[in-house]
């Protein structure tokens, strides 16, 4: 049996969806999605550690809302890996969070891709990011984007991602909040409303604007079908949204299905002077300014 190393570590980030759009729910009850997903510099670190049994630690949970059982996706990772090589998934795995647990930015698919990138080094099995972002399917239709990062369309479930080669990098604000929205209801609510099938040409501009580093092209595109939802579930997400516009956002969107805000910035001080007026506003719990991150 491979055992290259006695540890390894790996790191994923936070994302946010720049366009997310749903279609009607299909025969299997899926939503099939068409999104531009993008990398944000919130990192979730992984390390795995050799060891007699799976278990997981975790860091930087300060409400200890993070399971610590085989609930954990990094858990369910680890054993889908183990399953795949025929041998026991005998790992401690410690997750160093800086995600916001349940804010719509994938921070469990994050630790399930980090812990898959992490596993692949620990027991030497050499695939490459595609093959294991393919692997990462059953855990979760962001995981396989996790896995891959950077900038990328995803469509079927959002889980069949093809990189976008962008040319700059994106400066974000992000407003969090502290009470979550349910991920079911919001889609529960949105087949009430009875949408469309996708355009597949619905996101060609926004793909030139990421191309060619056009912002503002960028900002006038950004969408997500599930946000007058979001809205009347939580109010003041719509708030928080106005908010960025008047700040002078170059777009700004509520990010899966919330309950998290992203506002794009001109630039960095952009971003920043976006959540600051978000703060001294008091609309949401936390606001920050991020960037995305290039794929490695
Ligand atoms: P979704 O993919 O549902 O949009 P999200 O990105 O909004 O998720 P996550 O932070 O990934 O939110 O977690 C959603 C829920 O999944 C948590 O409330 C928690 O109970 C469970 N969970 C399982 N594994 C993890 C993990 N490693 N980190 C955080 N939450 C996890």
């Amino acid at each position: 049996m491979n055992q290259v190393a006695s540890e390894a570590t790996a790191t994923s980030y936070g994302k946010i969806n720049v366009a997310l759009r749903a279609g009607p729910v299909d025969a299997h009850g899926y939503h099939p999605l068409r999104t531009v997903f993008a990398a944000v510099s919130l990192p979730e670190r992984v390390h795995v550690r050799a060891s007699d049994r799976l278990q997981i630690e975790v860091v930087n949970d300060p409400h200890g809302v993070v399971p610590r059982d085989e609930t954990n996706l990094a858990a369910a990772a680890a054993r889908l890996m183990a399953d795949r090589v025929g041998r026991d998934p005998l790992v401690e795995i410690t997750i160093d969070k800086t995600v916001p647990v349940a804010g719509g930015m994938g921070g469990g698919s994050a630790d399930a891709a980090a812990t898959l990138l992490a596993l692949n080094e620990l027991w030497g099995m050499g695939l490459h990011r595609r093959q294991l972002a393919a692997m990462a399917r059953p855990l979760g239709a962001d995981v396989p984007f996790a896995v891959v990062g950077g900038t990328a369309l995803g469509t079927g479930r959002g889980d069949h991602v093809l990189p976008i080669a962008t040319s700059r990098s994106l400066p974000i604000a992000l407003a969090l909040q502290d009470d979550g929205i349910s991920t079911a209801r919001v889609y529960q609510l949105y087949d009430e409303l009875h949408p469309g099938a996708i355009d597949p040409h619905a996101d060609d501009d926004l793909v030139a604007g990421l191309e060619s580093g056009d912002l503002e092209r960028v900002g006038r595109n950004m969408v997500n079908d599930l946000e007058p939802v979001a809205f009347a579930v939580m109010p003041r997400l719509q708030q928080i949204r106005d908010a960025a516009l008047r700040e002078g956002a170059l777009g700004a969107v509520v990010t899966g299905s919330g309950p998290t805000v992203a506002a794009l910035g001109a630039d960095d001080d952009h971003a920043r002077r976006i959540a600051a007026a978000w703060g001294a506003q008091g609309l949401c719990a936390r606001a920050v300014a991020v960037r995305s991150v290039p794929a490695e």
